[in-house]
């Protein structure tokens, strides 16, 4: 009965992500970064989840080993930005060439990674709207967030993340952090906290 409503909800809804279900959406900024990013994979590992990480394109370019073993774990990659781009600092042009240059960067590395990504996040998740629409006719779908831990600011405690996230998550909810040496202890501290608190509350964490 239940597997019938849901099928039906789900031809009805045919975006499964937005309305269908208990899905939450980790994500994961401006890596790959060796000193944080596999620890990140081992802990999503450990409770078999999968995540989104929206990328830096030179940081890709730095690590590709590091980018590859994110891939090969089946998360989600993102675009944002090759070099992490204030947007409403720049011209359109010089704005979508730096997210070409992200793709770019993607395509040099070994074929089974060679892939174009749909997602897109505007680093601080701030651009002109005619960027964001440029952005889309790429062939992006722009993701944001509803639940911003702040994981990067030194005076935030995994104490009080763990709160906001218990706070604020509900269905559908896209929770940010960032694989980066400036979240590093804090991040990894509170992650499994979250996840663990999350899948208790029945949600399953799914990449976008
Ligand atoms: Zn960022």
């Amino acid at each position: 009965m239940l597997k019938a409503l849901k099928s039906l909800l789900q031809r009805l809804y045919p975006c499964g992500k937005c309305s269908v279900g208990k899905a939450v959406y980790l994500t994961f900024d401006d890596g790959p970064i060796p000193e944080v990013t596999p620890k990140v994979l081992a802990i999503l590992a450990k409770y078999n989840v999968k995540a989104t990480f929206f990328m830096v394109g030179e940081n890709i370019d730095k690590h590709p080993e590091v980018f590859e073993q994110v891939v090969q774990a089946g998360h989600s990659i993102g675009n944002h930005t090759y070099n992490h781009m204030k947007g409403w600092r720049v011209s359109t042009a010089e704005y979508i060439a730096n997210v070409q240059k992200w793709e770019e960067a993607v395509k040099r590395q070994s074929p089974i990674t060679n892939h174009q990504s749909p997602l897109f996040r505007p680093p601080y998740g701030r651009t002109w709207v005619w960027q964001r629409k440029a952005v889309k006719r790429l062939g992006y779908e722009i993701y944001l967030w509803d639940v911003l831990t702040r994981d990067y600011n030194a005076h935030r405690t995994p104490e009080a993340m763990l709160a906001q996230i218990k706070r604020q998550t509900r269905p559908g909810s896209i929770i940010n952090f960032h694989d980066s040496v400036k979240s590093n202890e804090r991040m990894l501290t509170v992650l499994p906290q979250a996840i663990e608190w999350l899948q208790k509350e029945g949600y399953e964490l799914a990449a976008l």
